[in-house]
């Protein structure tokens, strides 16, 4: 009785706030047809075959996969004799039904998006159906109606309807909620009520009014009311509101409840798409890019390798580029040095040459300064060397040349700087070294130089050579390279003209006393 009650209050609500569009009247025409017993077929196919279009869609349908007709059927009259006058009717419902509640302008509603859902659930609800191998002819309608409520909604509140479907998206709040608090009935309880004024089976109200499961069905449609459910939420996969997450719970409660293997249920997602894109067409629906749910994972697998794959690509080539990169550098490091060496180096010796030299001398001078140490600097010329040229001849005062240098190279220690200072002239730095151990070294140099001897030909060459040697001591004031080498000079010149083959020490001039002319 209070249910009662409670129906006939929300009845009263529905009536005061919504108009019920009346069925399309082919659609009324079928239905009382139907309701008639005799010569209701011959009827029922001329009403149908007065529609071609209707006719090839209802044609189309019955010819799909899921009707399993043995043999392709191509007039009404043999649909409607295998299909039976029930499902026959029900097919050309759903069609007129989808046809009649379609707006081609634009609006906030998407009526398209509606109706590939509703064909989408119409199909799922009949392939689930099948293949529980439950009897009836209602599936598919139920699946198409079963949220016929939010359209009509819509239709009579407008955009106000639309904002509520919107803000509830965002709230997450369950949609019949929202209607509740705002009208007092829901979609479902609307969508039942059109379904009776239209004179439909309760088998197909019910599982429409019923159809959240939010409560109990009467037992007698409570299998259909649940497979409806079932195919709405299958629908919803197709229409991205679905999570893969969700496909899974959905997959393992079907396996659950109806004792289906995990292959089968899969078979049967993947069979809603590809079902219910021939059906769309018909209902004049664009099937977009519909496709097995199946092939959506595998598509998705697909391009996780791809990128997985280009990824890997991409980090090789990295590590290539970084490789050829850092071998480039240490070329470039290595050609660097040589560079450097050859710019700093003496061609014909092989020594440090002229501009080194000088640089060397400057930075010497100013560590020795800095750190309170010695520097010394000897500086020598090969005796008569000209006279070597011309007996010899030039290419054999090279090798003269040659030879002092690799034999001064081999007598300094690894911190002294040998340069060739010009033509048979030669300079000696030696850091940390004070005016006796640099006496000292100078002397061995001059040994060292006479011991030499040069072979060419039959000839043997040996030449002395002139030294002079000056230092910078930690108790000097700064000193200038320019005066250490003038005081080298001084004593080289002064060894020279004291008879040659000799090392002869010169101070460097401070500023007080002026180098002597
Ligand atoms: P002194 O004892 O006074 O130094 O006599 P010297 O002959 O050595 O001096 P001088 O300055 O008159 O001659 C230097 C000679 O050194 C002249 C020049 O041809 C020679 N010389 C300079 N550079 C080179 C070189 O690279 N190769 C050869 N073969 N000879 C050179
Ligand atoms: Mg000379
Ligand atoms: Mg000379």
């Amino acid at each position: 009785m209070i249910e009662a009650q409670r129906n006939s209050q929300i009845r009263t609500l529905i009536d005061e706030q919504i108009n019920l569009p009346s069925p399309p009247e082919i659609a009324v025409n079928i239905l009382n047809t139907v309701q008639k017993d005799d010569s209701s077929i011959q009827e029922l196919a001329r009403i149908i075959k007065a529609d071609p279009a209707l006719t090839g869609k209802i044609l189309s349908v019955a010819n799909s996969s899921f009707y399993a007709l043995p043999n392709k059927v191509t007039s009404v009259e043999r649909a409607l004799s295998i299909l039976g006058s029930n499902l026959f009717k029900n097919i050309a419902l759903s069609f007129l039904i989808a046809a009649e509640l379609r707006s081609e302008k634009q609006s906030t509603f998407n009526f398209d998006y509606f109706w590939r859902r509703s064909v989408t659930s119409a199909v799922a609800a009949e392939l689930l159906a099948k293949s529980l191998q439950e009897k009836g002819d209602d599936f598919f309608v139920a699946g198409l109606l079963h949220d016929i409520g939010v359209l009509i909604l819509y239709l009579n509140k407008g955009d106000e309807y639309a904002s509520l479907l919107h803000d509830r998206k965002i709230s997450a709040e369950p949609l019949e909620k929202c209607e509740l608090r705002q009208y007092g009935f829901t979609h479902q309880q609307l969508g039942a009520m059109l379904i009776d004024t239209w004179g439909l089976p309760e088998s197909i109200s019910v599982p429409v009014h019923f159809h959240h499961l939010n409560a109990d069905p009467p037992e007698e449609h409570r299998r259909m009311t649940e497979i409806i459910s079932f195919a709405g939420r299958l629908a919803a996969i197709y229409n991205q509101t679905e999570t893969a997450g969700k496909v899974r719970a959905l997959q393992t409660e079907i396996c659950d409840l109806y004792h289906l293997k995990a292959n089968q249920v899969r078979d049967l997602l993947d069979d809603v798409a590809r079902e219910s894109i021939d059906i769309l067409k018909a209902f004049d629906l664009d099937p977009d890019d519909l496709k097995p749910y199946s092939q959506m994972l595998q598509e998705a697998n697909e391009e996780l390798g791809r990128l997985n794959l280009s990824y890997e690509h991409l980090a090789m080539e990295l590590k290539e580029a970084k490789e050829r990169a850092e071998n480039l550098a240490s070329e470039l490091t290595d050609v660097n040095s040589r560079l450097r060496e050859l710019v700093f180096r003496d061609g014909l010796t092989g020594l440090y040459n002229h501009r080194y030299f000088q640089e060397i001398l400057a930075k010497e001078l100013s560590r020795a300064f800095r750190y309170q140490s010695s520097v010394s600097l000897i500086m020598f010329d090969i005796d008569f060397f000209k006279k070597v040229n011309d007996r010899y001849g030039h290419p054999v005062g090279d090798l003269v040349l040659m030879n002092i240098a690799r034999a001064i190279e081999g007598a300094v220690r690894p911190s002294d700087i040998v340069a060739r200072y010009g033509g048979e002239e030669f300079a000696v730095i030696l850091p940390q070294t004070n005016e006796s151990g640099m006496q000292i070294f100078a002397e061995r140099l001059r040994r060292t130089v006479e011991g030499i001897t040069t072979i060419a030909g039959n000839q043997q060459i040996s030449v002395t050579i002139s030294a002079g040697g000056s230092s910078y001591s930690p108790d000097a004031t700064k000193d200038t390279p320019q005066r250490l080498i003038a005081a080298a000079d001084q004593g080289l010149y002064a060894s020279k003209k004291n008879g040659r083959n000799q090392v002869t020490i010169f101070k460097p001039q401070t500023d007080q006393s002026a180098p002597p002319s």
